[in-house]
């Protein structure tokens, strides 16, 4: 736990939280107040009558409840009935005011809302074309943050501008569960970049062009139908998009993360393996002869290869006839040759002290084998078509200024948890940790600089966790890539290695019941992994026999996929797993991250149906907390949400009080006797800027405005 600074004022409060809370809100609740109750949904009422602890309350749809008074909260009827744009402005920040703001905008088709500068996107789930056509783009340009209506193109906007002012990178982190409208978030992004940063009088297809292009080709072999998204992006993507002097695009790069390899031979009902395949079977014969087609086809002919005992009980031999049409086929557009293609999928090289002997490998065996195979030469083909499209976008070497957008899985929590939500998490833990650096680091160096007052509040910061998963030494990657260095190792082995190392970690959990779960306690709340198949998904190894029968195929496409180990690289190269060379790129990706100014939009899936206009709270509550949105709102209404330079405060409210400019004091006291007319209380004048609480700018707008 850090503690971080917070206005003077609180201090009283924080000592003692819990007590001074409850007081106050049985102070704010009397007979006749307006609330909200939860029952069971959240819902607006009145209260009739207060006895000790409970009031009884008259609710909107007409019934009477009872409930505790430290379970009702105070209702703003002062809210405009079409909600507010930034949550920062509602006057009562708890959960039911959130959401009820986040629904009723919703209802209107206001997807968008601001907190501070997060941006809110809830998946609409039907097109609303016209708040992204070229209209809309020209009515963002330029225009200062939060002057127009909440939208991913001011999120844009201000990175690009933000960029050519500072000089400096810009990011804009997109994330929110599967489904919530990441993907489709970053592509309008990209599209507003794209006409912002734009060569229109270039020859030929653009930068802009070409990475707008990419979207098509790596949604084919990276998206597939899930039940949760039926287009769901199965890896992690960073665009890197890099500025000339002037501002136009320059360059682009590409960067994945963790494509879901077993999709390739292993889909439950009701989702699809990736939609390339599906493209392939439904293109007719002649339409692209490409070789690079010709791998994906091989994949499929692959899959179709079954076995069968082969007399004795430890060999193997193709099921069929059908079986051996597709050893041959695949082999044929592999353009090796079947019969090794048979061994390498039927045998393994046994190197003993005395000799080298061919090791069968029983149907099972054989079928592990064959899936192995093609999950390396899909995931080979994805990494061999995301080098090309780089490629053939072209890199700025000169690039000073870039804006990278990162649309990345959000924390997943299922009821069976594997490796993939393992890393998933990790990464949001990692995420977490830059989002909560930033909020918290920006308001304590900006208070500390201006000298202003605070005191402090307490935020959970969540560095226990990564240490958990990460440390070099003893961590749960360290453990398990150890467990997978060691042939005799199970899931189970591995398992009682976690509990005995971490029985004392406050987030690490030995759950009841089971001798391999482990349970972790994340930021966004408790996740019970399944650790069976941990140690097979982590290993990152291609079996010689593959790596040699691919190496020789007379196709040098396929061959440079596979390009033979020399005997240096092999001696040099150290166990690699797929968590630790995860671990790596995202050291890689946080150290980008760091070196420029992030910017965030919190997409949030509002029903699980995918259908429009329904909104289930309990569900975007969870979402709203994964994200650490509430906690953002409440940092930030704690402290002094809006601030001002003592010039820019002046020039705004200087029809406030024109007396005060006519007496020539410096310009803080000016500011201060303004605050002090119009009866604020609880700002803080720094060195170079005026602090106001939540809401005062409002206040004071209002007044000017009655003024103009
Ligand atoms: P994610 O990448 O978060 O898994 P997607 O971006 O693929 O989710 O969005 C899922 C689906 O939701 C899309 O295919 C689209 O139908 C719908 N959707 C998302 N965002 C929007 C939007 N802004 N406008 C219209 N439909 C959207
Ligand atoms: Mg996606």
């Amino acid at each position: 736990v850090r503690r971080l600074p917070l206005p003077q004022t609180k201090r009283h409060e924080q000592r003692n939280p819990k007590p001074t809370k409850d007081k106050r809100k049985k102070m704010t609740i009397v007979v006749g107040s307006h609330i909200w109750v939860e029952n069971p949904v959240w819902i607006d009422g009145e209260v009739l009558n207060i006895k000790g602890d409970d009031a009884e309350i008259q609710t909107s749809d007409g019934s009477k409840v009872v409930a505790k008074l430290s379970k009702i909260y105070p209702k703003d009827t002062e809210t405009p009935p079409d909600g507010v744009d930034d949550m920062t402005k509602l006057s009562y920040l708890h959960e039911p005011g959130v959401l009820h703001n986040l629904a009723t905008r919703y209802e209107i088709n206001e997807i968008y809302t601001y907190t501070g500068n997060i941006l809110i996107a809830i998946n609409p789930f039907q097109s609303l074309s016209h708040l992204y056509d070229a209209d809309m783009m020209e009515r963002y340009n330029g225009v200062p943050y939060g002057e127009l209506r909440p939208h991913v193109f001011a999120i844009a906007d201000a990175a690009y501008r933000e960029m050519i002012k500072e000089g400096k990178g810009n990011s804009i982190l997109v994330s929110g569960e599967s489904g919530a409208g990441k993907t489709e978030t970053t592509k309008m992004l990209m599209r507003y970049l794209a006409y912002l940063g734009g060569n229109a009088a270039a020859e030929g297809r653009t930068v802009e062009q070409k990475v707008l292009e990419s979207n098509p080709v790596l949604e084919a072999f990276g998206n597939a139908k899930t039940v949760r998204n039926n287009n769901s992006s199965r890896f992690g993507k960073f665009v890197e998009i890099q500025f000339d002097k002037c501002g136009r695009i320059s360059g682009a790069a590409i960067r994945t993360y963790l494509l879901e390899r077993s999709r390739v031979c292993q889909i439950s009902d009701s989702e699809r393996n990736y939609h390339c395949f599906y493209l392939l079977c439904a293109a007719p014969p002649q339409v692209d002869s490409s070789i690079f087609y010709f791998s994906a086809s091989a994949i499929l002919h692959l899959g179709n290869i079954d076995f069968a005992n082969g007399g004795d009980n430890d060999s193997s031999v193709l099921k069929n006839d059908e079986s051996l049409f597709h050893l041959q086929m695949t082999a044929e557009l592999l353009m090796c040759n079947p019969r090794a293609l048979e061994d390498a999928l039927c045998k393994r090289v046994m190197v003993t002290p005395e000799e080298i002997i061919k090791k069968s490998l029983d149907p099972h065996g054989a079928t592990v084998s064959r899936d192995g195979l093609a999950k390396t030469i899909y995931s080979r083909l994805f990494d061999w078509l995301v080098d090309k499209i780089n490629f053939s976008i072209g890199q700025d070497p000169n690039s000073k200024c870039l804006i990278g957008v990162l649309d990345i899985y959000g924390f997943e929590s299922f009821k069976t948890n594997s490796f993939e939500q393992f890393c998933i998490n990790y990464t949001n833990e990692k995420l977490q940790q830059h989002f909560n650096k930033h909020v918290f680091k920006t308001l304590q160096e900006e208070y500390t600089k201006e000298e202003i007052d605070w005191s402090y509040i307490e935020f959970v910061d969540n560095k226990d966790v990564l240490d958990l998963i990460e440390q070099k030494k003893g961590g749960i990657i360290a453990l398990l890539d150890e467990a997978c260095m060691f042939p005799k190792s199970t899931h189970e082995t591995f398992s009682t290695k976690l509990y005995q190392t971490f029985k004392d970690h406050k987030r690490f959990i030995k759950p009841k019941l089971t001798r391999s779960d482990f349970t972790i306690v994340h930021y966004a709340g408790e996740v019970q992994y399944q650790s069976d198949q941990f140690l097979d998904k982590n290993k990152d190894y291609i079996v010689p026999e593959h790596r040699d029968l691919l190496s020789a195929s007379t196709c040098s496409f396929v061959a440079g996929l596979f390009p033979p180990l020399t005997e240096e690289v092999a001696k040099s190269s150290k166990f690699s797993s797929i968590s630790s060379r995860f671990k790596l790129q995202l050291q890689q990706l946080m150290e980008i991250l760091n070196s420029t100014e992030p910017h965030y939009i919190r997409c949030i899936k509002p029903n699980n149906v995918l259908k429009p206009a329904v909104f289930e709270n309990d569900n975007v509550m969870q979402q709203l907390r994964s994200g650490g949105v509430l906690e953002a709102v409440r940092i930030k209404c704690a402290g002094y949400p809006t601030y001002r330079s003592f010039s820019e405060f002046l020039s705004r409210f200087r029809v406030l009080a024109p007396e005060v400019l006519k007496m020539d004091c410096p310009e803080n006291e000016a500011c201060e006797k303004i605050l002090v007319k119009m009866g604020l209380r609880g700002y803080q004048i720094g060195k170079t800027k005026v602090f106001l609480r939540a809401g005062q700018m409002a206040e004071l707008d209002a007044k000017r405005i009655l003024l103009l």
